[in-house]
């Protein structure tokens, strides 16, 4: 996998206003953000997305979600959150290192756009 713009993020290469963090993950605010709550988490172990992971990422993809519904619920809108993952350009992933958006503060219509 190439260098992408979350791997510097994760090395420290460009600022980002980083919300949690621990050995597997990181979480920071996306810079464009699309609720008064949006908040990117990424695992460290570069992979491109879901659908690139294999059974040897089972456990990381629970820890990611695990930590995505506690970084949702300290972010002051109780259980009223909405997790997104992009998968491929073609499902709008601009950014090619897994990530899940955290998003809260507002209300959500379904089927997303
Ligand atoms: P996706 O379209 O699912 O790949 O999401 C990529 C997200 O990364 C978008 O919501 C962007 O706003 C966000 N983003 C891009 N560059 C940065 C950055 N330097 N810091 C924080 N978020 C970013």
């Amino acid at each position: 996998m190439t260098d992408t713009l979350f791997s510097k993020i994760i090395n420290r290469e460009i600022p980002a206003d980083i919300v949690y963090e621990d050995d597997l993950c990181l979480a920071f605010r996306d810079i464009a953000p699309e609720a008064p709550v949006h908040i990117l988490l990424i695992p460290k172990q570069p992979i491109v997305k879901v659908s690139d992971a294999t059974e040897a990422d089972q456990s990381l993809l629970g820890h990611l979600l695990l930590r995505a519904g506690d970084i949702a619920r300290e972010q002051g809108y109780g259980d009223a959150f909405r997790l997104v993952v992009n998968n491929g350009a073609e499902a709008g992933q601009t950014v090619f290192h897994l990530h899940i958006h955290i998003l809260a503060g507002r209300e959500f219509s379904w089927p997303a756009g």
